[in-house]
């Protein structure tokens, strides 16, 4: 028998029936302390915090840095270019660090690069105690404290291993450790089962399940009550949801659901797919006023023939009538997707298709990517990846060109005016300023002080920058919710100063 079947027997299931109790405690005296290092997508990001609530209920404490930890979890994403090659650099730098400082500990390899390499990751790295899946994330603890127990034996490797493909999908309610104060992160669906020819999605996180509404519906509670005013929605095609405990709720109904939940502000979701945009969604985005006017909707490529290619079962003129009908029910939506260039037997002229329907959307923001080819993948396994480097680069270039300009467009109109922003942090590059959004998901900064993150302003925009805007506010939420009152620019300006002073 080997260790992943042994470990799937003992292990209790992860889920809202585990209480503290049933997950391994620390039972030194001294704690041991741990990091997560995440590296991906928003559901990556999730999964750590996850992680990391998982480990403080087995009685772990957040380490400064990984030289000061007992444990470093390497929370992987595999659908960035020569993810594995990084995961491998990676673990090298860790081995180092640990060596220079004389300091015995565990590393632990997770997300979707363990998944996908498994017994890989044993054979090519000596530095490895634990390698977790997906959907195994629940058993880290029990696999930690045995890779624990072994290092103090002074037996230290094989690595542990478990990339088992546990079905179930739920997670304590409180039990992640959310890193930001005022959005929350909320998984409704794991998995996919569309395996679009590129995507490495549905072999690492395997298929399509849906997490019950009860569920969800406590979770963003849950979330409200800790001060999280913006929930976001997490799924690989987030709008395909349907509840397994209530026939009547599907993605639009929980919307409604989640909207109702007394203290959400603000909700997004990410991503929906363009073929399960519904009427119903259409409508939800107009009428339900914490849903924010954006919705992110991937395309890949502005070429029919290339979509089916790509197996992505919509056409580009299906994908621009559903732009004319979103436009048309919600005038002010912001848009934003993702597209890949270079993909295999992509010509010239079809990539010109991609430019001229980014054109036509006018897109707030565009995620672009060279194609690479992913492990398992149809298109890796029976599509040659034909378009040399240069040509790739060429029309990234051109793309990113593009949509600078549109930006730019798009950004220029909203001088002058002013807009309700949710400042959500300090400004990374300015420590007298804020950061926000919009509801159309525009990143604004602004002076302020840092008493106004998680308030709501209204902010004039005064001038575009390449990737976001910057204005003053004129109104903030001084003590009553969502009441703004009026402020004095000039005195925002001071505040600043008074913050940088604090
Ligand atoms: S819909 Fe396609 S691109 Fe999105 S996660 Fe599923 S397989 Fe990947």
């Amino acid at each position: 028998m080997n260790i992943q079947r042994k470990r799937k027997a003992k292990v209790d299931p992860v889920g809202s029936e585990v209480s503290d109790s049933t997950l391994p405690q620390n039972d030194d005296a001294a704690v041991r302390h741990y990091v997560v290092e995440s590296y991906g997508c928003q559901m990556n990001v999730h999964d750590a915090e996850r992680l990391a609530g998982l480990l403080e209920a087995a009685g772990y404490a957040p380490a400064p840095s990984t030289a000061d930890a007992d444990v470093v979890v390497v929370n992987t994403c595999s659908v960035r270019e020569r993810a594995e090659e990084k995961l491998f650099t990676r673990l090298g730098e860790l081995r180092d660090e640990a060596r220079s400082r004389q300091r015995q500990r565990v590393v632990a390899v997770a997300g979707c690069v363990a998944q996908q390499e498994g017994e890989n990751i044993r054979r090519r790295s000596k530095d490895v105690d634990v390698v977790i899946g997906t959907q195994a994330a629940g058993r880290l603890p029990g696999l930690l404290d045995e890779a624990l127990t072994r290092a103090a034996e002074g037996r230290r490797r094989p690595p542990v291993i478990d990339i088992n493909p546990y079905e179930d999908v739920s997670f304590p309610i409180g039990m992640a450790r959310r890193q930001d104060p005022v959005k929350a992160y909320v998984t409704i669906i794991e998995g996919c089962n569309d395996f679009c020819a590129f995507c490495v999605v549905p072999y690492t996180r395997g298929h399509e399940r849906m997490r019950p509404v009860t569920a969800i519906l406590e979770e963003v509670a849950e979330a409200v009550g800790s001060g999280r005013r913006e929930i976001h929605l997490l799924g690989q095609i987030v709008n395909h949801y349907q509840a397994p405990d209530d026939p009547a709720c599907d993605f639009a109904a929980l919307l409604e659901r989640v909207a109702s939940v007394p203290g959400v502000d603000r909700i997004r979701f990410a991503s929906p797919h363009p073929r399960h945009v519904t009427a119903r969604l259409i409508v939800a985005l107009r009428d339900i006023p914490q849903v924010c006017k954006h919705i992110h909707l991937p395309v890949q490529s502005g070429s029919t023939r290339v979509l089916t290619a790509m197996r992505r079962r919509h056409t580009r003129e299906e994908y621009l009538a559903l732009v004319d009908r979103l436009r048309e029910s919600v005038p002010d939506v912001a848009l934003s997707t993702d597209l890949i260039v270079g993909f295999p037997g992509e010509t010239p002229a079809e990539f010109d298709e991609t430019l001229s329907l980014v054109e036509r959307v006018g897109y707030h923001s565009v995620f672009s990517f060279k194609y690479s080819p992913r492990p398992n993948t149809l298109a890796s396994k029976r599509m040659a990846d034909d378009a040399p480097e240069h040509e790739k680069t060429r029309r990234i270039v051109a793309l990113q060109s593009l949509q600078r300009e549109i930006q730019r467009r798009i950004f220029d109109t909203m001088v002058g005016h002013s807009f309700e922003v949710l400042v959500d942090a300090p400004s990374r590059r300015r420590p007298h300023e804020l950061s926000g959004r919009t509801t159309g998901n525009t990143v604004v900064n602004l002076p302020g002080h840092s008493a106004w993150v998680g308030r709501l302003t209204r902010v004039r925009v005064a001038r575009v920058g390449p990737n976001s805007v910057w204005g003053q506010a004129v109104a903030v939420e001084q003590g009553t919710r969502h009441r703004l009152e009026p402020v004095d620019p000039v005195e925002a300006v001071t505040a600043a100063g008074e913050s940088h002073d604090d």
